[in-house]
């Protein structure tokens, strides 16, 4: 049955040494990043191919139904978690593995008719198999997602577990389907060729779930390196950076780009009557209310103590113009429960149109201009760039 000529306990001891390497790098991965969603299952899996390992070992010592159940159990179960923790790493819910433990109990009692009941090998082996693959290619279609250039390692992730699962459906099944008198003996546990793609299957693995722990880590902290810790909005470099996307787009299509910026009213004040952690739900709650007046595709960004500014792509002056409006009353109306007192306050805004080929900190300048117009001329108001035109 071998067709390309490996010394099968040479294989064995190697898939022996790389199985043990891979599972002590996953459980130290594990243990140095206990809290990443989806680490914990393909730990645990990793565990379960060492155990596998382990049961191969001692195989022959135990009695032929605990040693076939044991192993099938283990190695749906690895292929399982595998999938659960593509499942937990994407945040998805978990509660599809009711159904899951429910067809592992079923294959088992498949397998267990058909090593009792009625000996059959080779069923046996195309329960095990399919099943396996059945969940490999559930976990590629969880993990491949959001773009191969933003998330590489989830499409290298998916693809060794895809060419596991196609393996397992296919040439594992012929390889052990396919009349081995020396397996049907017992003489040997599995040809070379299957312990050699289990061998290149766990390091590629292992490498899937170093690449993805990194993945998860870097996203992290991008959007801390992006986002204001206090209210989660866009700090001021990460909003820059967009708007000068924004006016890039402006530019090259011609069309309506708006920026409006608030500054909350006396907020001295509030801090001094009512305590900075007051202060600071005032200011969430701001960024709360703000967000749920504008649209989606409008950006919220904190350009430093009490002053932020929305860009609004693709709108008018006029338009923009409302918008603050409904900014500035959301905020007059916005009573802010905190520490058994409710807090008011207001915010003057000011609006500018974003002029073709200016920079991008021109037009925020210039709203910021105009917003001080809005402070002298009695704050709680909005000031728009064609008002400030007029002659005073
Ligand atoms: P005006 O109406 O003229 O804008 O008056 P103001 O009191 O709002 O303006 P001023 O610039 O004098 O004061 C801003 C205050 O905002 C002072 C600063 O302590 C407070 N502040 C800045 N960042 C934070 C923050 O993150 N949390 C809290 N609680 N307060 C902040
Ligand atoms: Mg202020
Ligand atoms: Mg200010």
């Amino acid at each position: 049955m071998n067709f390309i000529p490996l010394h099968g306990p040479t294989v064995s001891v190697l898939t022996a040494v790389v199985v043990t390497l891979m599972t002590s790098v996953a459980l130290a991965v594990w243990r140095f990043n206990r809290g990443l969603p989806g680490l914990a299952q393909w730990a645990l899996a990793s565990l379960g191919g060492f155990a596998v390992l382990l049961v191969y070992l001692v195989r022959s010592q135990l009695p032929e139904l605990v040693a076939v159940l044991i192993t099938n159990f283990l190695m749906l179960g690895v292929a399982c978690l595998t999938w659960l923790g593509s499942l937990a790493y994407l945040g998805k819910p978990l509660h599809r593995r009711k159904p899951a433990v429910l067809a592992i109990g079923v294959m088992l009692m498949v397998v267990v008719y058909f090593t009792q009941v009625q000996p059959d090998l080779r069923v046996r082996i195309l329960v095990q198999s399919w099943g396996m693959a059945g969940f490999y290619l559930l976990a590629t279609r969880t993990i491949v997602t959001g773009g191969l250039t933003r998330y590489p390692a989830r499409y290298m992730f998916g693809l060794a577990l895809a060419g596991h699962a196609v393996f397992l459906a296919t040439a594992r099944v012929r390889l052990l389907v396919s009349g081995n008198a020396d397996l049907d003996a017992g003489k040997v546990i599995l040809p070379a060729l299957v312990g050699l793609e289990s061998m290149v299957f766990f390091i590629l693995l292992t490498l899937g779930v170093v690449l993805l722990v990194i993945e998860h880590i870097s996203n992290k902290l991008i959007v801390l390196a992006e986002t204001d810790g206090l209210t989660n909005v866009l700090n001021r470099r990460a909003f820059m950076a967009m708007l000068e996307k924004a006016c890039s787009y402006a530019n090259r299509n011609g069309t309506p780009l708006t920026v409006v910026v608030i500054d909350l009213d006396h907020f001295k004040r509030i801090n001094d009557t009512w305590g900075h952690k007051a202060g600071d739900d005032v200011l969430r709650s701001f960024v709360a209310v703000t967000s749920s007046v504008v649209r989606n595709e409008d950006v919220i960004g904190r350009l430093g103590g009490e002053e932020f500014c929305v860009y609004l792509p693709e709108t008018s002056l006029a338009d923009a113009g409302d918008v603050a409006d409904r900014i500035r009353r959301a905020c007059a109306g916005n009573a802010v429960a905190t520490g058994g007192q409710v807090i008011h306050y207001t915010a003057s805004i000011g609006v500018a149109r974003y002029e073709a080929n200016e920079m991008p900190d021109a037009v925020i300048h210039r709203a910021d201009q105009i917003m001080y117009r809005a402070k002298n001329l009695g704050r709680n108001r909005v000031e728009r760039q064609e008002d400030a035109r007029v002659p005073t």
